[in-house]
């Protein structure tokens, strides 16, 4: 099962991965590929595969990507292996991608199972960006208006969690991974 997270910065969803990655042993990361800077603490290969806007573009022309955007002023992308060898290993695998990616992603996994997970607030969202201390103001402006922007395509997600409490809401997404496993469909399928 291919499970898409998207949500604005600061909604909590780096979080939320790392709870479900720790609890579902059933699940594994797409580690994807960006042309942004490290932020202090992040290692290559762990938190994103971190690489030149040139090498980028050559991973594109080579159709390296299962999907691939331009957010903020950097791009990121799903490397499109690794994604398959998971999947063809029978895994199911997590993807922390934008709603661009998702929605590029839905067009070939329709099977997919798209989470949109909200801050509770605005207000929140900048506080929580804001403590993060990570991005200056500049970029914590442009993080923000992009926040707005992307709450508008919740419609097109399966499901809503507000990430309030962490721990509330990963026993949400948990426990909506656990139906769509007994979907019929899903279940017939895999017969
Ligand atoms: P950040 O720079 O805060 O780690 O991520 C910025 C945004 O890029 C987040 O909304 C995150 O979901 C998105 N993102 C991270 N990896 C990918 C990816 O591989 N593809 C797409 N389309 N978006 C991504």
């Amino acid at each position: 099962m291919l499970v898409v997270l998207s949500g604005p910065s600061g909604a909590g969803k780096g979080t939320i991965c790392r709870e479900l990655l720790s609890q579902l042993p059933e699940i594994r990361y797409s580690v994807s590929v960006t042309t942004r800077s490290p932020r202090a603490g992040e290692k290559d290969g762990v938190d994103y595969y971190f690489v030149s806007r040139k090498e980028f573009e050559e991973m594109v022309a080579r159709g390296a990507f299962l999907e691939w955007a331009q957010v903020y002023d950097h791009f990121y992308g799903t490397p499109r292996e690794k994604v398959e060898e998971y999947l063809a290993s029978g895994y199911d695998v997590l993807l922390e991608i934008d709603t661009q990616g998702a929605s590029q992603v839905k067009e070939r996994f329709p099977a997919g199972v798209f989470i949109f997970v909200c801050p509770p607030s605005l207000q929140e969202l900048a506080v929580r960006i804001a403590g993060r201390g990570t991005e200056s103001p500049e970029d914590m402006e442009i993080r923000l208006r992009w926040a707005e922007n992307e709450l508008k395509d919740v419609s097109s997600y399966d499901y809503v969690v507000v990430n309030d409490v962490v721990k509330d809401a990963v026993e949400k997404i948990k426990s909506i991974l656990t139906a769509e496993k007994c979907r019929c469909a899903r279940v017939m399928q895999e017969r």
